[in-house]
């Protein structure tokens, strides 16, 4: 999710745009506020290659605004459109244009007859079912859902129970998730436990943290459950008594262009040449050191030993080379 508003297209934006993608953003959802912000981002979506959904809230006219863009997905709730022939207006372009809807179910703003149901899985499923029978209404089924929630529970048992009733796609996310740390820890423990039962199409991890993380932290959510090849895998020591190497500066210093690149790696960031190579030998490629020199070393063998200030540089031509 893109935070910022859409201020205008430059070329700031889109080399932005092109690193979330390089980080493994597959789709990149807006906030489109107004009838301007949608003309901001279709012409954007005219100039990156990544699919843009385009958030919309209340106004029907700016759902009708970004249709004319070739944008790959709106993100609205019938519900909160208003009158029936807004919605049908809506939905009748958007069959036009073969753009899907995502409806999106909060489990913190639910309907007020659903608000006091203690199963709150269960009223987010029927809060999605409400939305769903518009849909109904108007004969029109390109859609996706998402049923969120702050809490875990709720949030695996929402999109549970719809996935046993619906053939929908579902995009899966826990929201509110948090801080960075907290966040990812919950993400990860509600994400695995929907992918790994076969729910779930998209993804998003949302943290009050930057677009950046969030991106990281799904790619290797993804990674972990088997539903993306590619891309590094970083293994690096904890530190202890024995450490002359500073890892996580130099962790600190690598992290933007590892995460960047495409090949299925994995690499080692060790604190000490006595015991690093040994301990990541099953890594391809590893980095040790003093604060004087740095060993690369190669499955556990050292290839190259190189002065400290040249330790960076080095290493990332031995990733480019491997
Ligand atoms: Fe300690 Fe060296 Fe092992 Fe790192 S690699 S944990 S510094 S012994």
């Amino acid at each position: 999710m893109w935070k910022a508003p859409l201020a205008a297209v430059n070329d700031e934006i889109i080399r932005r745009v092109k690193l979330l993608s390089a980080l493994g953003c597959d789709i990149l959802r807006f906030s489109v506020p107004n009838v301007e912000t949608a003309d901001r981002l279709g012409k954007l979506a005219e100039r990156v290659s990544i699919p843009l959904v385009a958030d919309i809230h209340f106004d029907y006219r700016i759902a009708l605004k970004c249709l004319d863009w070739p944008i790959a997905k709106i993100r609205l709730n019938p519900g909160n459109i208003g009158a029936d022939w807004k919605v049908r207006e809506v939905v009748q372009k958007a069959k036009d244009r073969g753009i899907p809807i995502r409806v999106g179910i909060n489990g913190g703003s639910l309907p007020k007859g659903l608000r006091a149901e203690k199963d709150r899985g269960r009223a987010m499923l029927h809060a999605a079912e409400e939305e769903l029978s518009l849909f109904d209404r108007l004969n029109f089924d390109d859609v996706i859902f998402s049923l969120k929630a702050s809490e875990i529970d709720a949030t695996v048992r929402a999109n549970t129970l719809f996935s046993e009733a619906y053939p929908y796609p579902l995009h899966l996310g826990l929201t509110e998730a948090g801080p960075l740390v907290s966040g990812i820890v919950k993400s990860t423990f509600t994400l695995t436990t929907l992918l790994r039962a076969g729910i779930g199409d998209t993804i998003r991890i949302s943290l009050s943290d930057s677009p950046e993380n969030e991106i990281v932290a799904g790619r290797e959510i993804l990674r972990i459950t088997g539903m993306r090849q590619g891309g590094i895998d970083i293994v690096s020591c904890p530190t202890c008594g024995r450490t002359d190497f500073n890892v996580r500066a130099f962790l600190a210093d690598i992290h933007p262009f590892l995460m960047e690149q495409q090949k299925d790696l994995t690499v080692a960031i060790m604190g000490c040449p006595v015991n690093g190579p040994e301990e990541a030998r099953h890594a391809q490629l590893g980095i040790t050191g003093s604060d004087k020199y740095a060993v690369i070393f190669k499955e556990g063998k050292i290839i190259k030993r190189v002065p400290f200030d040249k330790a960076l540089e080095s290493f990332k031509e031995e990733i480019r080379r491997y």
